[in-house]
């Protein structure tokens, strides 16, 4: 039986978190899913950076290419839930079901690390897959090695994004700083 599935959001919060779980005695592995980062081109530089970080750390990341930003949209869309709890709760019943299907004893996810994120939402998502896939949700408020992981990856060379993910969280980071002509 191995122990963790990790859903891997990028390599900056990989670098603190692949770390803090292997010192717990967890052995670990990694799934890069993630169909809410937009454009492409960033989706690549964010997997690379992942690949980059699980091989400094000896994890084995496995990269699920599905992308079909058309569908993440409408499924965002068609919902009178949080967007974030929606995007989260795929990536998280995806992880679920990669864990099971691989027997892990249990899944969690390198978003907690970040400040930035909606916590309760990766409580409430995590444990709703946990529930459809039989498979134990460990959530830890990682929060406390954001600085580590900015550290880290800035020491190792590992590309660090300027936005969450989707194309509307590029706008709500960037709009204030429009210009128009
Ligand atoms: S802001 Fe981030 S977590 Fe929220 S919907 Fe966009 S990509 Fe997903």
């Amino acid at each position: 039986m191995k122990d963790m599935l990790l859903h891997t959001c990028c390599g900056p919060c990989a670098s603190a978190v692949f770390p803090y779980w292997t010192q717990k005695g967890f052995r670990i592995g990694g799934l890069f899913f993630n169909p809410n980062i937009h454009p492409f081109q960033e989706w690549r530089c964010r997997a690379e950076g992942a690949v980059q970080v699980a091989e400094k750390c000896g994890v084995e990341l496995l990269i699920d290419g599905t992308y079909d930003p058309a569908a993440w949209f409408a499924q965002v869309r068609e919902t009178d839930e949080r967007r974030c709890l929606v995007c989260i709760r795929e990536r998280l019943r995806q992880t679920a079901q990669q864990a099971a299907k691989e027997g892990y004893s249990c899944f969690s996810t390198t978003l907690a690390v970040s400040p930035y994120q909606d916590h309760p939402a990766i409580r409430q998502a995590g444990q709703q897959a946990a529930e459809l896939s039989g498979v134990e949700f460990v959530y830890r408020d990682l929060k406390n090695l954001y600085n580590e992981s900015r550290r880290r990856s800035r020491e190792w060379g590992i590309y660090r994004q300027k936005y969450c993910g989707c194309l509307i969280s590029e706008w709500e980071r960037f709009r204030e700083s429009r210009t128009d002509r």
